[in-house]
């Protein structure tokens, strides 16, 4: 039977614009263009390279986000991903962790699976907790932050490296794992890839698909709300020291004023 991969694929928005809150404390996401999460490509590419070497593997890929969202998914087709499933929906709006990984259960026992891939963290919220609370929604094993990741015989296994040691994890089929940044640079999309990526079917789901009501998600349902936010003060031009034959002590003074030394 097809080994059925699913790949949690996140859009955010792109860390090099400007980004800002919007009135409501959500992150303003009309504000800036966005992109998929760099840390998401490296989930990507082990799936694809699982799927090259097992006999039948089909790879979905999942996002949970806005209408733009749709980018973060035709990338992942064009690296070699074989369809794809987009769950949208205004109730989303203000959704946290816990929401997120709600809908992305729900999204993922609809679809089927035996193996859940998710990147370490996503670049935005940086929070690293959804492929765990993913796990624990499924009823399933997790094996996490694994820098290489294999599947055989019903069985994952993957090495989780650390500052003093290495672990070598298994767990058996269904499980969901995240990979790190250090698991294998991701491919570039071929001119081949983008053209077939096109054609490659993406579904389309909103709350209702997954039987879930809109107080479960969004602001309502959020364990987690910001309660303010204010702009960081601008730079300020800093102390320029003249050496005028005192520079050495002049800096000491000042390195000692901030606590430096
Ligand atoms: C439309 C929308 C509005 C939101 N508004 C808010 C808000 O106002 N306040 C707030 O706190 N949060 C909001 N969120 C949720 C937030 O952006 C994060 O998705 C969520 O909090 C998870 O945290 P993280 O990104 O730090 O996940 P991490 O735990 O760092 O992510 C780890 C991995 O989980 C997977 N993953 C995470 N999120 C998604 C996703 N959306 N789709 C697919 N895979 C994913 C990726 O594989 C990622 O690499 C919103 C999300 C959406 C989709």
């Amino acid at each position: 039977m097809s080994l059925r991969i699913v790949v949690t694929v996140k859009y955010v928005p792109d860390a090099t614009g400007d980004r800002h809150f919007a009135d409501d404390l959500t992150v303003d996401r009309d504000d800036v263009d966005g992109l998929l999460s760099e840390l998401d490509e490296y989930a990507v590419e082990q799936a694809l390279q699982i799927a090259e070497d097992a006999d039948d593997a089909e790879i979905t890929v999942l996002t949970v986000g806005p209408e733009d969202a749709k980018d973060a998914l035709r990338k992942a087709l064009s690296m070699g991903a074989d369809k794809a499933i987009h769950v949208e929906d205004d109730d989303l709006h203000g959704t946290d962790a816990m929401g997120t990984s709600l809908v992305l259960a729900r999204a993922i026992e609809k679809a089927g699976f035996d193996l859940v891939i998710s990147g370490m963290a996503s670049t935005d919220g940086t929070m690293g907790v959804v492929p765990a609370l993913l796990a624990e929604r499924l009823g399933v094993p997790q094996v996490t932050l694994l820098s290489e990741v294999s599947v055989e015989d019903g069985t994952v296994t993957g090495r989780r490296d650390g500052d003093a040691a290495s672990e070598t994890l298994q767990a058996s089929l269904p499980a969901v794992v995240s990979v790190t940044d250090q698991s294998g640079e991701a491919r570039y999309p071929s001119f081949k890839g983008i053209m077939a990526a096109k054609k490659k079917p993406v579904e389309s789901w909103d709350l209702s698909d997954l039987d879930l009501e809109a107080e479960e998600v969004g602001l309502e349902g959020a364990y987690t709300v910001v309660d303010s936010a204010a702009e960081r003060p601008a730079r300020t031009a800093g102390t320029i020291v003249k050496d005028e034959g005192e520079g050495g002590k002049q800096l000491a003074e000042f390195l000692a004023g901030q606590k430096f030394i």
